[in-house]
């Protein structure tokens, strides 16, 4: 699988396969959804990797390397932003350290692209890291917030040696109170969609437009999801992905150099 609707990547790369939930952001977690279609279309990758929770899927905890998957990002020529594990977190307590120095191999032998690593494990992402002999430049490290209760992630971002990190503030389910954006380089701002999409806020949106605005954070909002800016559930095509009456598609400034 490579082409993807995510606005803000080029394709998906998915050595690994398979997760757990970890806090509320995860409840809605599209990857569950999707690797159960897949196994039921012959997927061999996705084969028993959840149950059944009445109509839904959910994450068994079986989490799959996929060794075949390594070869992939030498066949795209055209340089890519590329993000990793969209169906996993590559910081999983199952994926083997030996495995995540084997998808470091392959980053630092591709240049040519640049990969967008997004984590709810953020402490492993900072034990591991701080072992590699180098940071790659072609390598973004980012962790996941969707409310206050999680803010404590940003800290160890922060203490992960990269090139750029950046936060993704999506599902955003909650206000994220004040937070220390110094040293993230990007934010990612955007409302949940689905069936059981939670509400987005528009104060929770300008409190971290704001302070993103304070820490010199470039800035890109995603999505309203399925409750749009009035508080109504409509469709995430309608509501679109307009805020202060634009399109905000800010891209890390270290991107340039
Ligand atoms: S960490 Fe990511 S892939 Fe894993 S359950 Fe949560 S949202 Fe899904």
């Amino acid at each position: 699988m490579a082409e993807t609707q995510i606005e803000w990547t080029d394709a998906t790369w998915n050595p690994v396969a398979g997760c757990s939930i970890v806090t509320a952001g995860c409840s809605n977690c599209y990857a569950m959804q999707m690797a159960r279609r897949l196994e039921s279309m012959g997927v061999a990758k996705y084969e028993g990797l959840t149950r059944k929770s009445g109509k839904r899927a959910i994450w068994n905890g079986i989490v799959r390397e996929d060794h075949a998957a390594l070869a992939i990002p030498y066949s795209w020529k055209k340089p890519r932003k590329i993000f990793v594990n969209s169906m996993s977190d590559l910081f999983h307590d199952a994926v083997s350290e030996e495995f995540i120095l084997d998808v470091w191999q392959v980053m630092r032998d591709t240049p040519r692209h640049n990969y967008q690593i997004l984590t709810k494990r953020p402490e492993r992402m900072a034990e591991l890291v701080a072992r590699m002999p180098d940071v790659l430049p072609n390598v973004w490290l980012g962790t996941s917030v969707e409310s206050a209760e999680v803010v404590g992630r940003i800290d160890y971002l922060r203490a992960v040696p990269a090139h750029i990190r950046f936060i993704s503030f999506e599902p955003l389910i909650g206000t994220v109170g004040v937070v220390d954006l110094s040293n993230i380089d990007w934010a990612i701002v955007g409302g949940e969609s689905g069936l059981n999409a939670r509400p987005i806020r528009e104060e929770w949106i300008d409190e971290i437009y704001n302070q993103c605005e304070t820490y010199g954070t470039a800035f890109f909002f995603k999505q309203w999801g399925t409750w749009g800016k009035d508080n109504k559930k409509r469709s995430k095509k309608a509501n679109g992905r307009e805020y202060r009456g634009q399109i905000w598609n800010e891209m890390p400034a270290a991107l340039a150099m």
